[in-house]
């Protein structure tokens, strides 16, 4: 049976090279990260903790779906070891300082939520201080996050190397997302149109395409560079698009490669 620990000190006593922090509601997405990361070790820890801070809507932290003994036998079934999953006083003691995120979060996903990569970064940050990981993964679902980390390891000289994850998808397209349980099932049809107009080869077609949709608000569509998170440029080495909108209320994130060049 997989260990779960829930104290810093229980979680002081043992050594886990491999790290996957998650929110729960565990699905093969996350599943996919364990394995990634039972590849690099043989000790992968998972985390399951809904962060508070990183929710700007409160009905959206409430209705964040939570299953924790699921997601012990989903962790598992990958080939995780244990299972660290903190109340939030164990995370956020009184003394824990907010990491600012910098312009990049103010974009994007950090436009439509104030204050959520702040949230992130200082969960993370936290986390790591106290799993003390040698590799930690992360999802390119969400690439924006996984910027910002990368980017925080590097500023603060973190002895942590992050490896990216590809999005695992449904067999239609759609990436999975633990938002996903919210959908129905005219819902789940109208979030097809995101990855459907991934597979144009440009912004305009793939406006196109999202406008044939009516259950589906776009929030925002761009074409980043990759090492930057800012517009494309002559020096730009890999281009991604990045694409977040709402489906009945719940808000659905993708992204994909554009390949390399300007
Ligand atoms: P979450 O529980 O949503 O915070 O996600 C935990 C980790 O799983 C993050 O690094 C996500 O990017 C990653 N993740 C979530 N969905 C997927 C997916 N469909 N494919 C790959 N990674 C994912």
């Amino acid at each position: 049976m997989i260990e779960l620990i829930n104290s810093e000190q229980d979680l002081a006593r043992q050594n886990f090279p491999v790290f996957v922090p998650t929110m729960g509601a565990l699905h093969a997405g996350h599943q996919s990260l364990i394995k990634l990361g039972k590849s690099l070790s043989e000790s992968v820890l998972v985390s399951i903790f809904v962060n508070p801070l990183q929710f700007e809507n409160q009905d959206d932290l409430a209705k964040y779906p939570r299953s924790l003994e699921a997601d012990l036998k989903l962790a598992e079934a990958a080939g995780a070891a244990a299972v660290f999953a903190p109340t939030v006083e164990v995370i956020y003691p009184a003394e824990i300082k907010k990491i600012s995120a910098g312009a990049v979060a103010d974009l994007y996903e950090g436009a439509a939520r104030t204050g959520h990569f702040a949230g992130v970064l200082t969960v993370v940050k936290r986390l790591f201080d106290l799993t003390k990981p040698k590799f930690a993964i992360f999802g390119e679902k969400d690439f924006q996050q996984l910027f910002l980390i990368k980017k925080m390891v590097k500023e603060l000289e973190l002895p942590i190397e992050i490896i990216a994850a590809p999005i695992i998808r449904e067999p239609d397209g759609l990436a999975l997302s633990s938002r996903n349980v919210r959908l129905n099932e005219a819902d789940r049809k109208a979030a097809l149109i995101i990855s459907k107009s991934l597979q144009e080869s440009n912004l305009q077609e793939m406006h196109k395409v999202l406008a044939q949709e009516p259950g589906f608000k776009l929030d925002y569509l761009a074409e980043i560079d990759e090492q930057t998170f800012g517009p494309v440029s002559a020096n730009t080495q890999n281009k991604r698009v990045i694409i977040a909108g709402w489906v009945n209320g719940v808000r659905l994130l993708d992204n994909k490669s554009m390949g390399s060049g300007a």
